[in-house]
Formats: C-alpha cells, structure tokens, sequence
C-alpha cells in the first residue's frame, strides 16, 4: 500500500531521481499546479537563453551569414530527437512543418507508393486533425476512408484493425497514445498487421514523443509524424517533426515540391528533383527560432533518459489513479488502469467535468478539459513532482465536497 498522506508524496519525491530537473524549467508561481504538460509543456530556461542568443548574434549581428549553419538545423534537432526518443538511427528525422501538414505530405506520398488501392484506415477516435487530412485526402483522389471502432477508454484492438485490412488497404494511419485516454498501442503488433496486408503505416507520437519510448527502426514502422510543444517543451507552435524508413525515402515523393527538398537546392535549377535523402520531405524555409527551441527541448530529454521518464510517468499517473480511487469516488477511470497501457497521462470521467476544469484553474490547478465528460489531467515526468499531484488532487477533493464548482457554467469556451 502507498502511503497517501502528504508526507508520502515528500518522500516519493525525495527517492525521485529526475526531482533536479525541474530546476531547468522556469517556474514563474511556485502555488501553480500545472498538469497539462502534454499539450504545452513549460518553457525550459536553456530554451528563453537560446531563442535570445539566435535573435541576438545570430539574426541581430550575424544576419545572413547564419543560414550557413541554420540549413543543418532540421537535421541536427531531428537526429537527437531520433537518437534519444524514437528509436531512429540518424537521417530518417527532420523537424518541419506541423504535424498536420507531415501527416498530409507523409499520407500522400504512401498513397502515392500504392496506387492499386484504394482505402485508407484510421480509428473513430483519432485526434481531429488526423481524421480530417484523411478524409481530404480520399475526398480529393476518390477513395474510401475506413473507421475503424475504437474504444474511447480502452483504445483500438488489434484483432479489429486485423479484420478492417485487406489488399485494398493502402495506408493504415495511427495514434501511438490516444489523445483522450492516454491508451498506447503496441506498435510491434500493429506494423505486423499493416504489413502482412501489404500496406504501409503511419504513426501520430505526438503523446508519446518524449513521455514513452518509441522503437521506429526496431518494430518497422514505415513512416512517423509528432508535435514538440507537448513533451519536448518546444513553444507554443514549436515545428513538428517527420520520420521515414531510410529505405522507403527515395520510393515516396511527398506533395509538396519545395526548394527545401531539391536536391542541391541552390543551384536554383528548372524542375523539381528531390533530394535521395529525408531533405526531401522539407517543404520551404525552416523556422529557425522554433528548432532551436525544439533542439533545447529535446537535449534535456536527452539528459533525462527515455527509460527514466517513463518508468516516472508511470508512477505519476499510477500514484494519481490511487488517489483518486480514495478521495474522489465519484470519479471514474477513462484510462486504462495497466500502466503497461497507456502513455503519461489519465483521464477522469464525470457529467460535471468541464466545471471542475474550471474551478481547479481558479484554484491554481492546471489540466485540461476534453469532450464529453473527461478531466485530463497530465504530469510531465521531467518536471511534475508527486507533491504536485498530491496537492492538485487534493484542490479537486476540496472543489468537489465543498460544491465550489458549482458556481461554474456547464457551457464550454472556445479554448478547452
Ligand atoms: C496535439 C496533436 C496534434 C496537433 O497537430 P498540429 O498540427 O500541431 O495542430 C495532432 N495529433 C495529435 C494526436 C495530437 O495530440
């Protein structure tokens, strides 16, 4: 049995072996509990230091003479990040774009790779934007988009997605930790199901770049995209990274014909002729003040190691699940309960969520609310403590018997 009381959360604390890095965060109000860290992560004071450091010497004084070095940053960033996060040997990561726009520009070019067929497969419960690039995408060639019935608590099955392939399939597109649930899929099983139908796969990390560990290379996943402004602590609207299997670089052409991905790009020349590397999935110019924050983001990550932070996100969530179980009865799971199963965040089922999202911001608790009834609530194992998730639990136990959310309305804003 945990320990539940105050104390107890002290010494998980004390016996944590990440506690220090919390210290490379800015933490503007220590009384703030914030757990919404998989969908903006806090900003890292190497990263304030670095973006004043490139606007300063690097744009400031250096002017032009910077893209000399600024043309490897989409590389060098996406290469740590492969190394320390992904599973990926180097050249097969870039940081570009977001990921809307690599999920359209990797979804074409695998729909590209197999023109006999004409079905793509994603889940009922994807995240919005995936779901919406992939119904543009059969709408503009014509062809069928499969949903696939997912539990929203409990995520897909993989027997449902074996039965939903076949060899019309061409693409099988997913998320690697469903947004709502948290639920994380066993991508070994999954890439062995869309290859044995002979279609390619295509991941979402963006919730679990970063919070669990990603075997690309190793498990066969063809194709990859993610967001960095969640775990990696990138910045609002930080550039997204892509990855493709070294050997399929040169066989997939992706839409959008750019001179970021020509080969040999300033020799300014009359046709498009991709680079024979992953620089042919860079579109235009890349955002030179994001990947340095991205980059920044990604080495304290590094320092931090992939297994150290989930065996953390693990304990964080399990020892938030325990409390709730006591304090909060009302409350349900919206999670799966194995921390095998799902990545590093856990959501909490009740009709008067949004209410108490409001009323736990009011209180210096920061989660998220998500449709139709969850609290989301989301510990960053680098810099979450378990006294954060003692007293921010222990905020809604408060809000909760003391009915203060009931002064909130039920009708939800624009920004959730
Ligand atoms: C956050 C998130 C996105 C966001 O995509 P953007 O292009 O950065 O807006 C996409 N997919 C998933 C699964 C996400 O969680």
């Amino acid at each position: 049995m945990t320990d539940l009381s105050r104390e107890g959360a002290t010494a998980l604390d004390a016996a944590d072996p990440l506690a220090s890095l919390r210290d490379a965060f800015v933490v503007d109000d220590p009384e703030l509990i914030y757990l919404d860290g998989n969908s903006l992560g806090r900003l890292p004071k190497a990263s304030a230091d670095r973006i004043a450091q490139v606007v300063r010497d690097e744009w400031g004084a250096d002017l032009i003479r910077s893209w000399k070095h600024w043309v490897d940053l989409p590389f060098r960033a996406g290469d740590l990040m492969g190394s320390a996060l992904l599973g990926a040997a180097a050249g097969q990561v870039v940081v570009s774009d977001s990921t809307t726009v690599n999920l359209y520009k990797l979804a074409a070019a695998a729909l590209d790779a197999r023109p006999d067929r004409n079905v793509i497969i994603t889940d009922d419960d994807n995240f919005p934007t995936d779901r919406y690039v992939l119904e543009g995408l059969a709408a503009q060639r014509g062809i069928e988009l499969r949903l696939v019935r997912t539990d929203i608590d409990e995520g897909l099955d993989p027997d449902v997605l074996r039965d939903a392939v076949d060899d019309n399939t061409a693409l099988v597109s997913l998320s690697h930790v469903a947004y709502r649930s948290g639920a994380l899929l066993d991508m070994a099983a999954v890439n062995e199901i869309v290859h044995g139908a002979g279609a390619l796969v295509l991941w979402d990390l963006c919730h679990s770049a970063g919070s669990v560990p990603v075997r690309l290379d190793a498990t066969g996943a063809d194709l990859a995209v993610g967001c960095t402004y969640k775990y990696l602590n990138g910045g609002p609207g930080s550039p997204a990274f892509l990855y493709v299997r070294e050997e399929l670089q040169t066989l997939l052409r992706q839409p959008i014909w750019g001179w970021f991905g020509q080969r040999n790009q300033f020799a300014m020349g009359p046709a498009y002729d991709p680079a024979p590397e992953i620089g042919r999935f860079l579109a235009g110019t890349p955002a030179v003040l994001g990947i340095a924050a991205v980059e920044e983001g990604v080495r304290l990550l590094a320092e931090a190691g992939i297994g150290r932070l989930r065996a953390k996100g693990q304990e964080l969530t399990g020892y938030m699940i325990e409390l709730t179980n006591a304090w909060l009865p009302g409350l349900d799971l919206a999670t799966p309960p194995d921390a095998a199963r799902r990545g590093s965040h856990v959501s909490l089922r009740h009709p008067d969520a949004w209410r108490f999202t409001q009323a736990l911001i009011e209180a210096k608790v920061i989660p998220d609310y998500r449709t139709p009834d969850r609290l989301r609530l989301g510990p960053a194992p680098i810099n979450t403590s378990f006294t954060d998730v003692w007293d921010g639990l222990d905020r809604l136990r408060r809000i909760v018997a003391d009915r203060t959310y009931e002064r909130f309305s039920s009708e939800p804003s624009r920004v959730t």
